[in-house]
């Protein structure tokens, strides 16, 4: 049953950081509410003060630049991400996830903002994010504060969010020459969060070079989306070989830390994972050669 509260739907920007700043760690911001209003139903949240961000246009924008890569609204919607002709040209692995993710009732209202901020380690936002080495801005009546979406998450639905703060936007840079990234997650019903996903970004020295950079990403296998250093550093500088991606697969099943809950058992997820990486490795491959 969702508790009482004093409702605000503020028409600007500056309206909703003076209302977050007023009623600090009372309140809770709503987007779409296609998360939080689960939680409020299910009495695990109880805000004194509900604060509508979703009318907040200057928040809903796509804006490409060559040089400085894409910036994305926190208040865009995912169908809007989803259906973007410049997201589907030059990030076209975002558009994929999206179209993947939930279904489209819920992606035309849920944002991106929202889903990165509800911090669900399952999210299918955060792996591709990372894979694309994307930072985020929030801001606050203090000003602003600017980091890597990698470093945004801290704990199971715990974020780098204070209070008083919101997400703004998120920036992810343009995608280097001879890269390929792919993202995959492992769902039983298509439109439900991932069991896990594996999000993964090669850069080749050249076309047919060895591999020089690689981000390797899992969603679902810890506490928060995590790379895996270890599995990486095992690539870096190689030539990429299906043995040598079947190796990064397993020290990234092994650096992850999945727990055991009614959809899987944490073995399960760590066995997925083997597969996934080297299945989403290859793919990233195979796009890189051809970029
Ligand atoms: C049936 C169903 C299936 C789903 N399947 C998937 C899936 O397959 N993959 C996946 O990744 N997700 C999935 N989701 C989650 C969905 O993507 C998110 O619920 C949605 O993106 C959240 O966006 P929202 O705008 O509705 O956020 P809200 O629910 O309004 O907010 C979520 C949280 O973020 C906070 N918040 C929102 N915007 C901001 C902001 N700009 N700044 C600071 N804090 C903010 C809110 O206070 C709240 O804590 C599913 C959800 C449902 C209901």
């Amino acid at each position: 049953m969702i508790n009482e509260f004093e409702y605000f739907a503020p028409k600007t920007l500056q309206e909703a950081l003076q209302l977050l700043d007023q009623y600090r760690d009372l309140y809770k911001m709503i987007a779409g509410g296609q998360s939080l209003l689960i939680m409020m139903r299910q009495g695990l949240i109880k805000p004194e003060y509900l604060i509508d961000i979703k009318g907040l246009s200057e928040l809903d924008y796509i804006k490409f630049d060559d040089r400085k890569g894409l910036r994305i609204g926190a208040l865009t919607t995912h169908r809007t991400i989803e259906k973007s002709p410049v997201i589907k040209k030059s990030f076209g692995v975002i558009a994929e996830m999206e179209n993947r993710l939930a279904s489209i009732q819920t992606r035309n209202w849920g944002s991106i903002g929202g889903n990165l901020c509800h911090g669900d380690p399952a999210g299918d936002l955060a792996p591709v994010l990372i894979a694309l080495n994307a930072t985020l801005t929030v801001t606050s009546m203090k000003g602003e504060r600017n980091m890597l979406v990698e470093d945004f998450f801290l704990d199971y639905f715990e974020t780098a969010l204070e209070h008083g703060e919101l997400l703004r936007e998120i920036q992810v840079p343009p995608i280097p020459p001879n890269t390929g990234a792919a993202y995959t997650k492992f769902n039983v019903i298509e439109t439900e969060m991932a069991t896990v996903g594996v999000a993964v970004s090669i850069t080749l020295a050249s076309k047919e070079g060895n591999c020089k950079d690689i981000r390797i990403v899992l969603g679902n296998a810890a506490p928060r989306p995590m790379r895996t250093k270890q599995a990486e550093e095992l690539m870096r500088g190689k030539k990429i070989t299906d043995h040598l991606l079947q190796e990064a697969g397993e020290i990234a099943s092994t650096e992850a830390d999945p727990i055991s809950d009614i959809h899987a058992s944490a073995e399960y997820r760590q066995d997925l994972l083997k597969v996934l990486v080297k299945r989403v490795g290859q793919e990233a491959f195979s796009r890189a050669k051809k970029s």
